[in-house]
């Protein structure tokens, strides 16, 4: 695997609309985590460089033009950048590759979906409108959508072009301006982005990106007073700090968390249509999914012949170079992280649990460089081991039985987590039966597919608040003003003095 051409050198932060070094000049490098070797230097932001970026949106929002534009010409905008990523297309795919180690084919999907979230927003700004309600003889009201104003977005590794794209778009849609932290493992294509709304006339200031310590410059975006809202998508324990610290100046937030979704085969499922979706269920993104459905629960009387089907399929998977077309796996992360996976593989076989595939690193010439680990099934396991209650974030799931349906319903919701959940049926009624008892913000009948743009997407329980991905969204980026005026042909006297 070579390092591309199209991978600069040296991203600095973008602010005001320009290229800048950070005040200290300091920098980190970013690595291909298929290789482990450095892509890129990143500038590496501090705090007085934070200042700098929010005052650049606060600027942009209390002075500039987006906000006052007409919907339409905002709208205009986010086609535009939607329509230069599509000309930009083969270049984002290549470099989210490159810097996250997703496979070819997971980051065409993403890419396309950051696409469709733009158009789907530029549609949307139109919509954004008040209402009037009834109101007393000699009143007259009204309301109005105003934008929530400059947005700290911080943002993951796993997706990190999508999720930048979930944050973006909504909010330059209500009209809001934004400091974008993407996540220091994986910072080019925020920069990317950013460069794409620039080209496509979003003026200097609204959007800014700011690269560098999560703890640091991340912790001071969510306590700075000049920033209005945080829209957070990560770990659970980091939305827990952040919904702290943004409390002492009551920010506004949403927070977009971790999952242990469930994955449900009843008997009557379609035994190989339920076999194909969970396994993409589990080892989409190599697992690093917030939706992965790692906890998989089937009905007894088909649980041995599932298995077997699962098995031979998960073995067939192809791991290797991510930008092959014929890659199914891509690579792990970080080494941090395959320590992890294995450490949760570990735990579930220190209690008592059976590995039937996978649950080590891969051999072989492709795998000496870089981090991977191979797609993992693991049974003879109950609902409260550690690796079937915490996140695992890797491809290792855990294959469960029931008996009833209620059962079933019992051991989905019984987790912390509430982000996603499968049901594999061809009963209608259950289907439906089972939805309805599901502590999950997004339910899935059929098929493996948790996200598409328009359809709400977010968490119940520990999952988190607010929902992305669709016209819901807008509101999350916008203050509701009631105005109540009196029309009425004499003046108001209400005290009668
Ligand atoms: P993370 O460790 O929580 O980091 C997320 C972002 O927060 C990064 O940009 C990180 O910066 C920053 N950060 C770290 N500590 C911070 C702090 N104290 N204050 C403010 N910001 C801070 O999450 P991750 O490991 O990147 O991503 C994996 C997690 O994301 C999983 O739990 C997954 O389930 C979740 N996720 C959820 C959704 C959803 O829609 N619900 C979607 C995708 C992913 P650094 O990178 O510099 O540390
Ligand atoms: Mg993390």
């Amino acid at each position: 695997m070579l390092k591309s051409s199209i991978v600069k050198e040296m991203y600095p932060l973008f602010i005001n609309g320009e290229y800048v070094q950070s005040s200290s000049e300091e920098t980190f490098p970013t690595y291909n985590p298929a290789t482990g070797k450095p892509l890129a230097q990143i500038a590496k932001a501090n705090r007085e460089d934070v200042d700098q970026a929010v005052k650049a949106a606060r600027l942009a929002l209390e002075k500039g033009k987006w906000a006052k534009w007409p919907a339409s010409r905002r709208a205009q905008i986010l086609n535009r950048i939607a329509g230069i990523m599509r000309e930009r297309f083969e270049e984002l795919c290549e470099l989210e590759v490159l810097n996250s180690g997703k496979s070819l084919s997971a980051a065409q999907g993403q890419v396309h979906q950051a696409i469709e979230d733009f158009e789907l927003y530029a549609g949307a700004c139109t919509t954004l409108s008040g209402q009037t309600k009834p109101v007393p003889n000699g009143f007259f009201h009204y309301t109005k959508k105003e934008p929530v104003g400059v947005c700290a977005q911080i943002i993951p590794w796993n997706y990190p072009l999508m999720m930048a794209a979930w944050k973006v778009a909504p909010a330059l849609a209500a009209g809001c301006t934004i400091v974008l932290k993407p996540a220091s493992l994986t910072p080019i294509t925020a920069y990317v982005l950013a460069d794409i709304c620039h080209e496509a006339g979003v003026p200097s200031g609204v959007i800014n990106v700011v690269t560098g310590s999560g703890a640091d410059i991340g912790a001071y975006l969510t306590e700075h007073p000049g920033v209005d809202k945080v829209a957070f998508t990560g770990e659970t324990n980091t939305g827990k700090d952040i919904m702290k610290n943004a409390s002492a100046t009551l920010k506004r937030i949403t927070l977009e968390l971790g999952g242990k979704s469930p994955n449900l085969v009843f008997a009557d499922a379609d035994l190989e249509g339920a076999v194909d979706g969970s396994l993409f269920g589990i080892f989409y993104n190599t697992g690093q999914s917030c939706e992965a459905r790692s906890r998989l629960f089937v009905h007894e009387s088909i649980y041995d012949s599932f298995i077997e089907r699962f098995v031979e399929k998960t073995k067939k998977l192809r791991l290797g170079n991510p930008l092959q077309k014929t890659t199914q796996i891509g690579a792990i992360i970080s080494a941090a992280q395959c320590d992890t996976i294995d450490s949760y593989v570990q735990s579930a076989i220190a209690e008592g649990a059976r590995v039937l595939c996978g649950g080590k690193r891969p051999e072989g010439t492709d795998f000496q460089e870089g981090h991977w680990y191979e797609p993992t099934v693991i049974v003879d396991c109950h609902n409260q081991m550690k690796a079937a209650q915490e996140e695992i974030f890797g491809p290792v799931v855990m294959i469960m039985k029931f008996k009833e349906e209620q059962e079933a319903i019992q051991l989905a919701n019984e987790t912390e987590f509430g982000l996603a959940a499968a049901v594999w049926t061809q009963d209608f009624s259950r289907a439906h039966r089972v939805t309805e008892k599901l502590k999950a913000g997004v339910v899935m009948i059929n098929t493996p597919f948790s996200a598409m743009p328009g359809l709400p997407f977010g968490g119940y329980k520990q999952s988190g608040f607010g929902r992305e991905l669709a016209i819901e969204s807008l509101d999350l980026y916008s203050e509701t003003k009631s105005v109540l005026s009196f029309i009425g042909p004499k003046p108001l006297n209400p005290f009668g003095v």
